[in-house]
């Protein structure tokens, strides 16, 4: 019997390495083989993530199939209100801690949603471990997704260590403080005081000293801040542009602004980009979201 799942796929030199990895952060699904694909290794894991596609794996024999869930750290967030399901989820892995069912949409400014707890500890609140940093997360309380890890990489690769970074809508922290080992400061802000209070805990728990936490609306950091920053972060894909005249406002000629957007065609904020002084814009797809729609990121460097 097959399945289909998402997989990482991995040069075979790379496997343990990346199995290990995998393991620690309750990621892999256990009720299916690794895939063998010429030179590499595809590994089955529980949810989308930046590097993830869709692979078919061979079952593990004598596996119990577990009801479809997504991990974020030791919660397990089921698709389904199925305690008896989210009882086998809980005992399936000795890292899990609770098992949600969320009982509304991502929605609001903070774009948060509301879970009852269907097994395990009565908590929403966890420990994701990203590319050897530690976050705190609290679900209900602020927002967070690991499926940008792969994008919060490629960030800190391109940033350098005298650059002045800004992310307008930080959450808990996971870009400002990937970002940070790489640079020179980070500003992070955000409106929601419950995500400014993990940040401020992810900081001191990666010991990042050279964030600045920032309990603002995006709308008054040109009015706020003092300086102009050479890459800017806008994580905050439902707003469409309107947050991108302030951040035309605040990054210093040259400097980089990476701006994601959900959108349903190719190049659908390229005018208005151009218009506000977008001389260089590249667009890359990140993410699929619904059935012609999908999440895109504009790296885009200011005249
Ligand atoms: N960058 C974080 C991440 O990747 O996990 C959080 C992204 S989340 C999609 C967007 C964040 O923007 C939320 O934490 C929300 O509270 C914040 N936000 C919404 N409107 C804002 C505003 N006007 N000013 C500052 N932050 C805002």
């Amino acid at each position: 019997m097959t399945t289909d799942q998402w997989g990482v796929r991995v040069p075979t030199g790379k496997g343990e390495e990346v199995r290990q990895a995998l393991l620690r952060e309750g990621a892999l699904d256990l009720t299916l083989k690794v895939l063998h694909d010429g030179d590499a290794l595809v590994f089955p894991v529980l949810s989308e993530r930046g590097d993830t596609s869709r692979y078919s794996f061979a079952e593990q024999p004598d596996c119990t199939v577990l009801p479809r869930h997504e991990l974020v750290g030791g919660i397990a967030i089921m698709q389904e209100d199925d305690p008896v399901g989210a009882a086998a989820i809980l005992a399936s892995r000795p890292s899990l801690h609770t098992v949600l069912f969320p009982t509304s949409e991502v929605s609001g400014e903070f774009r948060t949603r509301e879970y009852v707890v269907l097994a395990g500890t009565d908590t929403t609140r966890t420990e994701v471990v990203e590319h050897g940093h530690r976050f705190a997360v609290d679900l209900a309380g602020a927002y967070f997704s690991a499926r940008l890890s792969t994008e919060r990489q490629r960030l800190a690769e391109k940033t350098r260590e005298h650059e002045l970074v800004l992310d307008m809508f930080a959450g808990v922290g996971p870009f400002a403080i990937t970002l940070a080992p790489r640079a020179a400061l980070v500003v992070a802000a955000d409106l929601n005081p419950r995500a400014v209070l993990l940040l401020i805990e992810n900081m001191k728990k990666n010991r990042a000293t050279n964030v600045l936490p920032l309990l603002a609306d995006a709308r008054r950091l040109d009015a706020i801040l003092p300086w102009k920053f050479d890459r800017i972060v806008m994580n905050l894909p439902l707003a469409g542009t309107e947050f991108l005249p302030e951040a035309f406002r605040l990054v210093r000629p040259g400097g980089t602004i990476h701006f994601y957007s959900l959108v349903s065609k190719e190049g659908e904020h390229l005018g208005r980009i151009r218009e506000l002084g977008g001389v260089e814009v590249t667009e890359r797809v990140v993410r699929s979201y619904s059935p012609g729609q999908w999440h895109a990121v504009y790296d885009i460097v200011a005249e």
